[in-house]
Order: C-alpha cells, then sequence, then structure tokens
C-alpha cells in the first residue's frame, strides 16, 4: 500500500470531486442549506477531507418536500414514455461518463475503481430497465361475476416519496429507487448517506441534464438525519418511505412510518450463510467465494457473511479460499489492480476488528490475516477464520468487511438450521451438484433470495428484497415498480 498520489493523479481526481455540485438540490436548483453549514466528505483511503456539501437542515428538508408536492400532479400526468425517456437519457449518459463516475465513487466510498465501473453499470442498468417498465404499467377490465356491472382496476403513482440510502453502494442504491419511482410518476425527496453524498449529487445533475423536471427529485444531504426526515415522516403530503439501510434503523423508520400511514419499502441487513455441500464443485465455490465475500470489500448486505461447509471438505475450502484471499491486491482503491480497498472510516474497522477479535478469544483460528493494516486510511486484512465457535458475534452479526468465518456441518439438517438460525432473510448461497438436494435445500431456506451455484445475485431484472428482519418490498424485476403504485379501482354501472 502507498500513500501517495501521483501529481497527475491528483489533479484529475481533483477536477472530477470539483465537478460535482455540493448544494442541496430542491426545485430544479442548487442552494446552499439554511445557514450556510457544510459537512466534509473523507477519502477513506489516506483519511483526508475529499469535498464538503450542504449541511441541510430540517427546513431545507421541508423545502425539498413542498419542491416534491408542487411537482407531483404534472410529473403523474406526464406521458409514460417521456418519463421513460428520461430515464434512458439518463442511463446513455451514466454509461458515457462512467470513468468519472467510478472515480469519484472510489474516492468517496474506497471501493477499487473496477467495482466502481461495475456498480455505475448495474446503477445505470435500473435506469434501462424501468424506462422500458414506464410504458407497460397496466390494468384490467373485468365483468363483475354476476353481469351487470364491469370492474376497472388501475395503477396510479403513489405519490410524494422518501428515499433515504446507505454508503456502501452509493449510486446503485439510489437508481433501484428512483428508476421505478421516476417511471411510476412519483416525486421524491432523497437523502444519501452522510459518508457518501457525492454520487448522488452528481446523479441528480446529469437527471436534470436528461430533462427531468424540476421538483421531481430534491436531494438533501445532511448530518442529521434523523432531524431532517422526521418531519418529512410526519407530514401528510409524504405518502411513502423507502428507505436501504441497517435494521436497527429501519425498525425506527417503521415505526415513525406507521404513525402517518405511508407505504414502507425496507431494505435491511442481512447474515446471508454460504453453504457448500460435499458434491459441490470446489474450485467454483471457491470462485463463488470470493466474489460472495470481497465485493464491495465485504461491505455488501448481500456479502458471504458465514460459511457452512460439509466436514468432508471444510479443510480444502479453508485452505484455497485463504490462499485466494491472500493473493488480493489491498491498496488505494484508484490504482488499476487494487482488488482490495479500505473500509469506509474508522468505526466501521473497528466494528471488523471487535467480531475477529471475539472470535478468536473464543477459540477461533487465524488461517490469514485477523488484524488491521497499518498506515493511513482504513484497511482491513482479508481474512480466513476456521474453528469459529457456535457462540461467536460475527455468526449472528453482520461482519461488513474481508472477512470469512468458517464452520463445518455434517448433514443437510444441520446445514440448514446453522442457515436459517439469525434473524436476517435476504440471500443465502448453495453450492452442490445435485439437483434434488438444491431444490430441497433452496426451498427450505428463509430468504428473500438464493444463489444457487453463484456467488452473486444482484441483477436489475430480477426481484432484490429479504424477509424477516432484512424487510419488506422488493426492487428492481417486474415488482420493483409496484411499490411506486396504487391501486384504485372502479365501479362501473352497465344497465
Ligand atoms: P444506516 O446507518 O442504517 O444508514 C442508512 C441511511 O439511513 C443513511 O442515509 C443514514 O444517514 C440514514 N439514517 C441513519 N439514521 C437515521 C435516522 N434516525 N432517521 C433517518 N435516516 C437515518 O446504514 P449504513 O451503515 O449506511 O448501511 C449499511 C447497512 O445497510 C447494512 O446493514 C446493510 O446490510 C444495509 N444494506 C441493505 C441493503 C439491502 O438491499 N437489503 C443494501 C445495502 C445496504 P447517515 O449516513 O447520515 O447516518
Amino acid at each position: 500500500m502507498s500513500d501517495s498520489v501521483d501529481a497527475v493523479d491528483s489533479v484529475r481526481e481533483q477536477a472530477v470531486v470539483g465537478a460535482v455540485p455540493t448544494g442541496v438540490f430542491i426545485g430544479g436548483g442548487w442552494r446552499d442549506a439554511t445557514g450556510g453549514a457544510r459537512l466534509v466528505v473523507e477519502d477513506p483511503s489516506t483519511g483526508r477531507p475529499l469535498a464538503e456539501v450542504a449541511d441541510a437542515t430540517p427546513d431545507d428538508g421541508l423545502a425539498a418536500l413542498d419542491a416534491a408536492a408542487a411537482a407531483q400532479a404534472s410529473w403523474a400526468s406526464t406521458p409514460p414514455r417521456v418519463r421513460g425517456e428520461v430515464l434512458r437519457r439518463t442511463y446513455e449518459l451514466l454509461t458515457a461518463r462512467v470513468e468519472d463516475l467510478a472515480l469519484l465513487m472510489t474516492l468517496e466510498m474506497g471501493k477499487p475503481v473496477a467495482e466502481s465501473r461495475a456498480e455505475v453499470a448495474y446503477a445505470a442498468e435500473f435506469f434501462r430497465w424501468f424506462a422500458e417498465e414506464a410504458v407497460r404499467i397496466d390494468g384490467r377490465y373485468t365483468v363483475n361475476p354476476n353481469g351487470g356491472a364491469r370492474l376497472l382496476v388501475m395503477r396510479q403513482p403513489v405519490g410524494p416519496c422518501l428515499l433515504i440510502t446507505p454508503w456502501n453502494f452509493p449510486m446503485a442504491m439510489g437508481t433501484r429507487k428512483l428508476g421505478p419511482a421516476i417511471a411510476a410518476g412519483c416525486t421524491m425527496v432523497c437523502k444519501p448517506a452522510e459518508l457518501t453524498p457525492l454520487s448522488m449529487l452528481a446523479l441528480a445533475e446529469i437527471l436534470a441534464e436528461a430533462g427531468l423536471p424540476p421538483g421531481v427529485l430534491n436531494v438533501v444531504t445532511t448530518s442529521r438525519a434523523g432531524d431532517v426526515t422526521r418531519p418529512l415522516l410526519a407530514d401528510r403530503r409524504l405518502r411513502k418511505l423507502s428507505f436501504t439501510g441497517s435494521t436497527a434503523v429501519g425498525r425506527q423508520l417503521i415505526g415513525l412510518a406507521a404513525d402517518n400511514v405511508l407505504r414502507v419499502s425496507m431494505e435491511l441487513g442481512g447474515n446471508a450463510p454460504f453453504l457448500v455441500f460435499e458434491d459441490a464443485d470446489l474450485e467454483a465455490a471457491v470462485e463463488g467465494a470470493v466474489i460472495a465475500k470481497m465485493r464491495n470489500v465485504g461491505e455488501a448486505c448481500t456479502a458471504a457473511n458465514r460459511f457452512h461447509v460439509h466436514e468432508s471438505v471444510a479443510d480444502e475450502f479453508a485452505t484455497r479460499l485463504a490462499g485466494r484471499l491472500g493473493a488480493m491486491t489491498v491498496g488505494r482503491g484508484t490504482q488499476e489492480g487494487v482488488q482490495v480497498g479500505p473500509l469506509v472510516d474508522g468505526r466501521q474497522r473497528a466494528k471488523v476488528a471487535e467480531l475477529v477479535d471475539d472470535a478468536t478469544a473464543r477459540g477461533a483460528t487465524a488461517l490469514l490475516g485477523g488484524r488491521p493494516l497499518d498506515g493511513p486510511g482504513y484497511f482491513y486484512a482479508p481474512t480466513v477464520l476456521t474453528d469459529v465457535p457456535a457462540g461467536a458475534r460475527m455468526l449472528r452479526e453482520e461482519v461488513f468487511g474481508p472477512v470469512a468465518p468458517i464452520v463445518p456441518f455434517a448433514t443437510e439438517d444441520e446445514a440448514v438450521a446453522a442457515a436459517n438460525d439469525t434473524e436476517y432473510g435476504l440471500v443465502a448461497y448453495v453450492y452442490t451438484t445435485g439437483l434434488e438436494r438444491a431444490l430441497r435445500v433452496v426451498e427450505r431456506l428463509e430468504t428473500g433470495m438464493v444463489g444457487l451455484n453463484q456467488g452473486l445475485v444482484s441483477n436489475p431484472a430480477a426481484p432484490f428484497g429479504g424477509v424477516k428482519h432484512s424487510g419488506f418490498g422488493r426492487e428492481g424485476g417486474r415488482e420493483g415498480i409496484d411499490e411506486y403504485l396504487a391501486t384504485k379501482y372502479v365501479a362501473v354501472k352497465l344497465a
């Protein structure tokens, strides 16, 4: 790892960061936060300040909702094709500008630039998908079973939405919500994470360039998430909350949304089990494990959190996985070839270290890594732990870092029971070559998604989401737009 940033790179980085608007985006215009406060965005690979953006107040949040409410009727009556074309144009612009956007994302979040490019492409794909869905919002017309009346069912935009997004996928977690909301005809107030506001601000500017009318999207960046969003959640003009983040915060927000009887979508935390059966293709399982564990430096809700491996292949799997993770290049994500960037901040790194220390204190062995890395930035060594005892916290809590605990199992029933022994239910991964076993296990897993012989499930064409404390609602796929539509039934008298 190196602390030095080449002078040429540094000029380009400054240009990319300097081009991003740093105000709040309300009613189609950029302005300072009321009172002029700013918040500092850090580069997690150096710990140094990267930029300052507006630190919005509750008044700014309400101004954003004013703008969204004012734009709602005209956006809802804008032809679906026109709404779709804004999304399609934005998809084209994001695709054309992937290099700058990827660099920006790496600078504020830390992930390797190759992964940021993949995230920009993934984020853009939601817009292409929902551009196509905008013109397919349909209803139905049926004859009353007794004859006479006709039943007309139509689907209409829910209305102004509050969209709250996390720092781990600074753009894609936004476009999964913005895409269907825009397609459905909803207006929005979006609050990105304090740690990574720049990608969303850049996206807002591109949407405006692509023709999104003023007020349809409003963005408030703030260090006071609760203070700014609480008045919005209590406001009768707001109709929906869509939240991606931790289960702890999601639970609080569900309570606040209940008071105002808001429509709610919740994409919350995960604790994904990765099951490897004795009949698995072990090399494919290791390959899938590297992706499921190391994508986004392990900071993904879909990250494999614990590896349950049949006892006959557990040692071999652990050795091979340690070999692969140990060979990965750790460094500043802006450098080509780097495969593991820093964690997002000191707090996140301290939490990962705490969970690893807890496991080793209870008897786990570090086959690889097991410690933070020295030097600037928030780096943590890729880690493989064996002999992880059942009581280790990391088997129950989200690790959100490059740490793979391996736990052997003896029978299929034991594997499924261990997989389901969690409050979470977002995703599970299963490696087996047996068709009957695959179907048996997949049906018994208590999750919203399963990767079957595959370490990656995210796909804009598929319904992403969880069960249990991982939340409810789906993003992407044909289901994604349903979250932003309300059903109206009309009873039609026909003599
Ligand atoms: P977080 O702390 O829950 O924050 C998520 C968002 O909520 C941020 O914008 C945050 O703002 C805001 N927030 C925090 N407290 C709030 C409050 N009291 N009222 C209103 N908003 C509030 O989660 P995170 O650490 O950013 O993200 C990691 C978590 O997200 C993990 O648990 C991960 O599994 C989950 N996640 C889930 C999915 C999924 O699809 N299921 C996808 C990605 C991530 P600040 O940044 O200002 O705190």
